[in-house]
């Protein structure tokens, strides 16, 4: 009998993460029960506000004999209740089990998941409907992920390899030899990748809150991760890693929409015009985008830093393709930028002053009348129209990638301009 398990919503800021309960699991059921793959670890919703960070959620499958069921279910919940962190308000667990083949109508709850905002009641009537077992701990939000996570078809895929910390060290900053990263990735990229910041030399593979994970190396091919793992020297010891299969960097969360259709925390491709010219408020860049069902305000947020420079180069009557994460900033529907696509570009003109007719001299601005200033020529002053270069090319622009979200997919992998291009 398959047996699924979905589980989310464990963790906090204080601490834990759910792919760490996951992967326990995973090593502790495996003893019981056939794995049917890797343990899953799907991003659902990156615009939902309940998130602690990347709004992920575990799942895994295995081949049960029936007579363990219980068993399993009881390992399960004995290891949420033991190490979820019940002390923050905003940790509400969620279990789901799921036995036998996965019903159609929860594919489409997964996906809804992914793309728009889902109540708990809702996430409650799909399992009365197919027939999973939830159960809630507090309010148990977390059933809407668990449920998503087992329904989610990952048709396309990436992997992260996960090494988790000992426990004494949870909390302290994490000690990882910084020049075995750059090695480890000029030998593997783009198999792997997000491992380093090229520009800023960072280190990109270590986060930096209180959960147990000490490293996570993403790549599209299973093997190079893993050797890449190996070829990390990591200054403090390693727990255990286990390796998951994602929805990460696939951009499965983009969905075409008209601008007039979008609602707050839907992921989205639109195309449309530049209404007007950018402002900018605190570092960040704002325009606004329109096509015939409607307006929406679009912006680059501070920490997609150099990325805001080619946002500053939109002007009013371009036609974009526009993808990202619909939001609320200071009360206005907003769509918080991932990538864009200039598909058709207004001509820049600038007006420019004439050379001295008479010398061929630089003329200078007096008032209404232009003077050489060399031979002293006058003339009215008429300006030149002339069209400048946009300095923006035909060419998908990405924000970098420590402001990525984890579900987009970045250019260097294949497929990474399918879902913008399929506008055009
Ligand atoms: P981590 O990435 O470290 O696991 P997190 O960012 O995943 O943390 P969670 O603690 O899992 O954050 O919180 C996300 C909560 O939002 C969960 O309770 C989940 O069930 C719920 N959720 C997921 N997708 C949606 C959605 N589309 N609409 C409403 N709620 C959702």
């Amino acid at each position: 009998m398959l047996l699924h398990i979905g589980i989310d919503d464990t963790d906090s800021p204080n601490g834990m993460c759910t792919t760490y309960l996951g992967a326990l699991l995973y090593r502790e059921l495996s003893r019981l029960a056939e794995p049917m793959d890797l343990p899953r670890l799907i991003r659902l919703n990156p615009n939902i506000p309940y998130k602690t960070r990347g709004n992920g959620a575990v799942s895994m499958t295995f081949e049960v004999e029936e007579g363990l069921i219980p068993e399993i279910k009881n390992a399960v919940l004995f290891y949420v209740n033991q190490l979820a962190d019940f002390t923050h308000e905003n940790t509400n667990p969620g279990v789901v089990f799921l036995e036998g083949a996965i019903p159609e109508e929860l594919r489409e709850f997964s996906l809804r998941a992914l793309r728009e905002h889902v109540t708990i009641e809702e996430a409650e009537r799909v399992a009365g409907k197919v027939g999973a077992e939830y159960f809630k701990f507090k309010l148990g939000r977390g059933i809407i992920g668990a449920l998503a996570s087992i329904g989610y078809p990952l048709e396309r895929f990436t992997y992260e390899l996960l090494a988790y910390r000992e426990r004494e060290n949870w909390g302290r900053p994490r000690r990882v030899d910084s020049e075995s990263v750059f090695m480890a990735d000029r030998w593997s990229y783009p198999f792997t990748y997000d491992n380093v910041d090229p520009y800023k030399k960072t280190v990109l593979i270590t986060p930096h809150g209180k959960d147990p994970v000490l490293a996570g190396i993403r790549g599209v091919d299973a093997g190079k991760v893993l050797q890449t793992f190996e070829m990390v020297r990591f200054e403090e010891p390693v727990a255990f890693h286990q390796l998951y299969k994602t929805n990460q960097n696939t951009d499965d969360h983009l969905t075409p929409k008209k601008i007039g259709e979008l609602k707050l925390y839907d992921s989205a491709v639109v195309r449309g015009r530049v209404a007007k010219p950018y402002w900018e408020r605190g570092r960040h860049v704002f325009f606004e985008l329109e096509d015939e069902t409607g307006r929406i305000r679009v912006a680059a947020f501070e920490p997609t830093k150099k990325f805001r420079n080619y946002v500053r180069k939109l002007l009013p009557g371009d036609e974009i393709i526009a993808a990202g994460g619909v939001k609320e900033h200071e009360g206005v529907l907003t769509l918080n930028l991932e990538k864009f696509y200039p598909v058709k570009l207004v001509p820049k003109v600038e007006y420019q002053k004439p050379k001295c007719p008479r010398c061929g001299g630089t003329m200078k601005s007096k008032g209404d009348y232009l003077k050489c200033k060399r031979c002293g020529y006058r003339m009215p002053k008429k300006l030149i129209p002339v069209e400048v270069p946009r300095g923006l090319e035909r060419k998908i622009y990405e924000v970098p990638p420590d402001a990525r979200k984890h579900l987009s997919r970045p250019l260097v992998l294949p497929g990474g301009e399918e879902r913008i291009l399929g506008l055009l």
